[in-house]
């Protein structure tokens, strides 16, 4: 029986894992589950699923929640917080950790569990974006099992040999020349680009193909998830940014690809639900059924690939320079992505401001190395601040 703490399980990634668990109660059962705001929705959750734990924002939705619970006669211990948070997440009754609080907020608590040797299942990207070789150091130095949920790198993990992909690192002799990072390529592929200052944000959050938070949905519309998703794929598999290749593929059958110096290319297929990736990493190396059914192959009219037009979608630039840039830089791009999004969301900028924000801020950053997550932190709310002031009010 594998116990499991959810961070983030009123969210798009944690409703679809509580949605697998809920198919397998004789492999897993859970011991934790957090929420930020929505109070009412974990409260259902807690009956669902009896965990020993829940962990919410403030310590009013915690006397909100205590009432709701003992009013249904559940033992479930209430806490918040950010040192809640990683409590949960690193406690000695936990095997597995989903990591899915969105953004920077996730960043303690998957570190807590990466430190405690954890099987870690990451949809946090930003987490490791920011963190990077910090993350990675206290994976290695644990013994934790880093499994990635985010798709295109659940199936790149899936096409890459199994010794290469668990070690997360490249070795000599497996002969993969590069990783090819499918993208839907969001709302906006064909939209006239001469509008893109007129774009609201219910536009911007309606996926063609996914149901998704709102913020990786504006990301998906920016094509800055890809940019994160490319620093991301550097960090779990070791390759270099000119060896991991977007491709825009517009159908969202093809997961992602690895291509090896043979000729050979190695795809993942699937219907687009998240709950395919998180039934992997919950079962690897096994393989338990995710309530999903597999793509219909004659139903394939065409699969489609192009190359990411830059000039549409200047984002995903952004995020090469700043993994060639290194050090602090990812962190920076990703803070004032943060920023630059929920402005967006607040309709305090326009959609095509949210780039010309964040280039602004990367002008300003001095490359460093980072030493410590202290400093990251640190590094992290300076930049915020630098992006906050250059927003009008
Ligand atoms: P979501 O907005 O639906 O859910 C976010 C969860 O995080 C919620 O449970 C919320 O309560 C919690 N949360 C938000 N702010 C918090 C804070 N300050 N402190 C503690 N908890 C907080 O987001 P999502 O779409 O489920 O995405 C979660 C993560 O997974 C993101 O990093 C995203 O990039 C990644 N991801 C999502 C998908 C997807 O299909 N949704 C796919 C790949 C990767
Ligand atoms: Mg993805």
């Amino acid at each position: 029986m594998q116990r499991i703490t959810i961070l983030g399980a009123t969210g798009s990634i944690g409703m679809s894992t509580l949605d697998v668990i809920e198919r397998h109660p004789d492999r897993y059962s859970v011991y934790a589950l957090t929420a930020y705001r929505k109070v009412d929705e974990l409260a259902d959750l807690c009956r669902r699923f009896r965990p020993q734990v829940a962990v919410v924002g403030t310590a009013a939705q915690t006397a909100e929640l205590n009432q709701l619970l003992r009013a249904a006669d559940l033992p479930t211990e209430v806490t918040y917080g950010e040192s809640a948070l990683c409590n949960v997440a690193a406690a000695d009754d936990c095997d597995t950790v989903m990591a899915a609080i969105v953004g920077a907020a996730g960043l303690a608590p998957t570190l807590a569990a990466a430190r405690a040797g954890k099987k870690i299942l990451l949809a946090n990207k930003e987490a490791l974006v920011m963190s990077g070789h910090l993350f990675m150091d206290a994976v290695h130095v644990s013994g934790a099992t880093l499994l990635p949920v985010d798709s295109e790198h659940n199936a790149i993990f899936q096409c890459l040999p199994t010794n290469y992909a668990e070690r997360n690192q490249q070795s000599a002799g497996h002969g993969v020349a590069k990783i090819l990072l499918t993208a839907s390529g969001g709302p906006f592929r064909s939209r006239d680009i001469d509008t893109f200052s007129s774009i609201t944000p219910e536009e911007a959050v309606s996926h063609p193909n996914w149901v998704m938070g709102r913020k990786i949905s504006v990301d998906s519309a920016t094509m800055m998830n890809k940019g994160l998703e490319v620093i991301e794929a550097h960090w779990l598999f070791g390759l270099p940014g000119p060896r991991i290749e977007v491709v825009i593929h517009p159908q969202s059958v093809i997961h992602s690809m690895v291509s090896y110096v043979d000729g050979s290319i190695l795809a993942q297929l699937g219907n687009p639900d998240m709950r395919v990736p998180i039934a992997h990493a919950l079962a690897y190396p096994e393989r338990i059924s995710s309530g999903v059914e597999s793509v219909d192959l004659t139903k394939i009219v065409q699969l489609a690939f192009f190359q990411p037009d830059h000039a549409r979608f200047p984002c995903l630039k952004l995020a090469y320079d700043a993994l060639d840039m290194g050090g602090i830089v990812p962190a920076g791009l990703n803070a004032a992505n943060e920023i630059a999004v929920d402005a967006f969301l607040n309709r305090k900028i326009r959609f095509n401001e949210i780039y010309s924000l964040i280039d602004r801020v990367m002008n300003k950053i001095v490359p460093k190395e980072i030493g410590s997550i202290e400093e990251l932190i640190e590094e992290d709310k300076r930049i915020r601040k630098l992006t906050i002031s250059f927003i009008p009010s």
